[in-house]
C-alpha cells in the first residue's frame, strides 16, 4: 500500500496492522474535512486511530449533532473520497505553524503546538481545502480509502480533563476492504444480540 510520510516522500508498506493504522488515520482526517465543510465553525482537538477504528474530538460550539447530521457527515466523506484529492505533507517552523493554525481558527492545535518539545518538527497534511497537523503517514489519495463507517458520537473532555470544555467525539471505523468492514459490523451485531439475550435472561431470573 502506498503511503505519504510527513517529510513528503511516498513509500510502500506491507504490514497489515500498519496499513490499517494508516487507513484509519486518513479516515479521521477525511471525516474532519467533511465536518468542517458542513459545520465551518468546527474546531478540532485530537483525532487518533485506535483498535476499533478512529475518532475525532471536535468543538462545535452549541451545536449538537443528530443522527441525521452523522449520516450527512458520512455522505460528505464519500464525496471527498470520490473527489480523489491528492494528500500532501509539509513541515513548517514552529512560528509559521502557529500562524497557520491561528489563521485557520484552530485554537486547540495552537495549544497542542505549545505542548510539543522546542525541537519538534511540526508537520501538516493537506487534501483539497483541508489542512491538519499530523505526523502521518497517510494514504496518498482520498480515493484510496475504500471502506469506512461513522459509528456514533459521545462527549469527551479536552485533554481528558473534566475542568476543560466538553467536546463532541465523532467515532468511525475503516478497513482495507468493504468485505472486512461488513464482517466487522456483523460481529458487532451478533455480540449485541448476545448481550441482549444475556440481559433478558438475567432480568427474568431477577424477577422470579
Ligand atoms: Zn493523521
Amino acid at each position: 500500500m502506498k503511503v505519504v510520510y510527513n517529510n513528503g516522500t511516498v513509500g510502500e508498506i506491507t504490514d497489515k496492522a500498519e496499513e490499517l493504522h494508516v487507513i484509519r488515520h486518513t479516515a479521521a482526517h477525511i471525516m474532519a474535512q467533511a465536518i468542517k465543510r458542513l459545520f465551518p465553525e468546527a474546531d478540532f482537538a485530537y483525532g487518533p486511530a485506535n483498535e476499533k477504528g478512529f475518532y475525532y474530538d471536535v468543538d462545535l460550539g452549541d451545536t449538537k449533532l443528530t443522527d441525521d447530521d452523522l449520516a450527512r457527515i458520512e455522505a460528505e466523506m464519500k464525496k471527498i473520497v470520490k473527489e480523489n484529492l491528492p494528500i500532501k505533507a509539509f513541515a513548517l517552523p514552529r512560528e509559521e505553524a502557529v500562524a497557520l493554525m491561528k489563521e485557520r481558527g484552530e485554537k486547540y492545535k495552537v495549544e497542542h503546538i505549545a505542548d510539543l518539545p522546542e525541537d519538534a518538527t511540526i508537520t501538516f497534511y493537506q487534501q483539497g481545502e483541508y489542512i491538519d497537523m499530523c505526523v502521518g503517514p497517510h494514504l496518498t489519495y482520498t480515493k484510496a480509502l475504500k471502506a469506512f463507517k461513522i459509528m456514533g458520537q459521545s462527549g469527551a473532555y479536552w485533554k481528558n480533563d473534566k475542568n476543560n470544555k466538553m467536546l463532541t467525539r465523532v467515532k468511525g471505523t475503516a478497513f482495507a476492504t468493504q468485505q472486512e468492514l461488513d464482517d466487522y459490523l456483523k460481529l458487532l451485531e451478533e455480540a449485541e444480540k448476545r448481550d441482549h439475550r444475556r440481559i433478558g435472561k438475567e432480568m427474568k431470573l431477577f424477577m422470579l
